[in-house]
C-alpha cells in the first residue's frame, strides 16, 4: 500500500515529485514539476543526464530566459506548432516547439551556432544549406502544393516535413522538428498557404550559409 511510501526528492533542487509528465535523468531519478518544466535539451542526453549537469542546465536555461526576454524579435513565424523569431541585427534567433519543452522561454540561438540546414518531406529531402539560392522558397512551396492536392482527395491523409537542424548550442546539437500538415485547413487555414514555413526555411538556411538574412 502506498500510505507509508517515502515521497521521492528530487535530485536538482531537493523539491517533492509529484505530478504528471515529469521528466526522468540517469539512474532513473526523476525531476519535480518545477525543474521538468524547464528543461529543454535532447533525449539523449536527458537519459543520461547527472544531476550536476541538470543544474547547470537550469542556470543556462535561466540565461537563455534573459536572453529572451532582452532581444528584439522584429520578425515572427509560425508555421503549424513550430515557431521561430528572429532578431536580425543582433544575429539571433528562438524557435520553439512543443518537443523542445517551455514555450515561454524558447530556446535561443545564435546565428553563429546553426551550422546545417536540412529540410525534408517525409522521407525525401526538399532542400538543404549545400544548395545556394532562394531555394526553401521554391522547394518548400511546391511540397505545400503537392500536399495540398493530396489532401483534396484524401482527407485522411497525412504529410509532415521534417526540419533538421545542425547546432553548436550545448543541449541541442541535432533539432529534428516535425511539422505535420493532415488536414486542407492545415495549408489553407489560418496564416495562409502552410503558414510561414518556406520563410522560415529561408531564414534558417541563410543562417547556415552564414549568408545576410532576408526577411520575406
Ligand atoms: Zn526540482
Amino acid at each position: 500500500m502506498g500510505l507509508f511510501r517515502k515521497s521521492e526528492v528530487c535530485p536538482v533542487c531537493g523539491g517533492e515529485v509529484k505530478g504528471l509528465f515529469l521528466k526522468k535523468i540517469g539512474g532513473k531519478k526523476t525531476l519535480c514539476k518545477e525543474c521538468s518544466a524547464q528543461v529543454s535539451m535532447a533525449k539523449e542526453l536527458l537519459k543520461n543526464a547527472t544531476p550536476e549537469f541538470m543544474k547547470a542546465h537550469l542556470e543556462y536555461r535561466r540565461e537563455n530566459a534573459l536572453k529572451y526576454n532582452t532581444l528584439h524579435w522584429d520578425v515572427k513565424y509560425v508555421a503549424r506548432g513550430t515557431r521561430m523569431g528572429v532578431d536580425p541585427s543582433a544575429g539571433f534567433l528562438y524557435l520553439a516547439d512543443a518537443d523542445m519543452g517551455d514555450l515561454d522561454n524558447p530556446v535561443v540561438f545564435s546565428f553563429g551556432q546553426i551550422t546545417r540546414y536540412e529540410l525534408y518531406r517525409l522521407t525525401k529531402k526538399v532542400d538543404d544549406s549545400d544548395t545556394p539560392g532562394a531555394t526553401a522558397l521554391e522547394s518548400t512551396l511546391s511540397a505545400l502544393s503537392g500536399i495540398a492536392k493530396i489532401l483534396d482527395k484524401d482527407k485522411n491523409s497525412n504529410d509532415y516535413f521534417r526540419l533538421v537542424l545542425t547546432t553548436t548550442e550545448p543541449y541541442w546539437p541535432e533539432l529534428k522538428l516535425e511539422i505535420y500538415f493532415n488536414s486542407p485547413d492545415d495549408i489553407y487555414g489560418i496564416g495562409g498557404f502552410g503558414g510561414d514555413l518556406e520563410r522560415m526555411c529561408q531564414v534558417l538556411k541563410s543562417v547556415a550559409r552564414k549568408e545576410p538574412v532576408t526577411i520575406y
